[in-house]
């Protein structure tokens, strides 16, 4: 599942190219991804122009202007969740395409394909939204109501802000003492974005073991988590994610973030600080890998 890093990502290179864009056509091709009646969810959307695409935790947030359709003289905020497999791929009439989520299966030369379940058809080029498994979804909220509506998912803070300090995450864990590490890390009352090859880096970076209880940990280990888990996610971003293509040609190019993992799929290998072998354990149902002797 993409996490933070990945819908940053495809974020990131969404905004450079689509904005301005104004939807001329909508189709649906599988009306439950689309959490409103067909109709009306292409009556607010076709007529607009994309302005922006936003983040919060692992939602996309695609901010269009006001339509024919008005919410009360305001414009709607498209809501992207990309789930298990969701792919958003941006198809240019001229210049390269833009495709980042789910790894991506064989070309893009063939889209729309099986999968293209909501396709926006803009002045400068086609919006895809595929998703293989179909757990993804959109929705539509009034860009005046986004802040209360995101308000009311109860998210964590984004591990990247400046608000989200050292004391906020000692007082949210105070709140979680009875749950193990990696499971206050997945949850996204906790902490916002983070999935489980982001989780268990952190753990690694904080030198903390994933399946340690929360209330077990000193106050220097709660700091080196917190500082662990910004780590991560900063890596992520850096590197692109772990899933992001870039299409110049169908060869394409991915995302070189699963070259600097340090935890995550390197079961057996021996840790990059030196001392001990990444383990793979199931840990309450999930895959978990950490080193034997740097996280106590
Ligand atoms: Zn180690």
């Amino acid at each position: 599942m993409p996490e933070l890093p990945e819908v940053e990502t495809i974020r990131r290179h969404l905004q450079r190219v689509v904005p301005g864009s104004g939807i001329t056509q909508v189709a649906v091709g599988l009306p439950k991804i689309v959490k409103l009646p067909i109709t009306l969810f292409r009556r607010r959307v076709v007529g607009t122009t994309i302005r922006r695409f936003r983040r919060r935790s692992k939602l996309l947030l695609v901010e269009l202007s006001t339509g024919r359709r008005r919410a009360g003289g305001h414009g709607w905020t498209m809501i992207i969740h990309l789930k298990m497999s969701g792919q958003l791929i941006w198809r240019p009439r001229r210049g390269r395409m833009v495709a980042g989520g789910h790894p991506i299966p064989g070309g893009l030369d063939d889209l729309p394909n099986k999968y293209s379940h909501v396709i926006f058809v803009t002045n400068r080029g086609t919006l895809f939204f595929n998703d293989q498994r179909q757990f993804g979804f959109v929705k539509l909220v009034p860009t005046v109501d986004l802040e209360y509506w995101l308000e009311g998912q109860g998210y964590g803070p984004e591990p990247l802000s400046s608000d989200f300090t050292v004391a906020l995450f000692e007082r949210i864990l105070r709140q979680h003492r009875q749950k193990r590490v990696k499971s206050a890390l997945l949850d996204q009352h906790v902490v916002a974005g983070l999935g489980n090859i982001y989780a268990d880096e952190a753990c690694w970076y904080g030198r903390v073991r994933p399946t340690r209880r929360i209330s077990s940990l000193r106050v220097a280990e709660r700091r080196a988590l917190y500082r662990g888990l910004r780590k991560s996610i900063a890596v992520g971003v850096r590197w692109q994610g772990t899933t992001l293509r870039f299409f110049r040609t169908p060869s394409g190019r991915t995302g070189r973030m699963a070259l600097h993992l340090k935890v995550y799929g390197r079961s057996g290998l021996r840790c990059y600080r030196r001392d001990g072998i990444i383990r793979k354990i199931t840990f309450q149902g999930r895959g978990t890998h950490f080193c034997t002797r740097c996280q106590r």
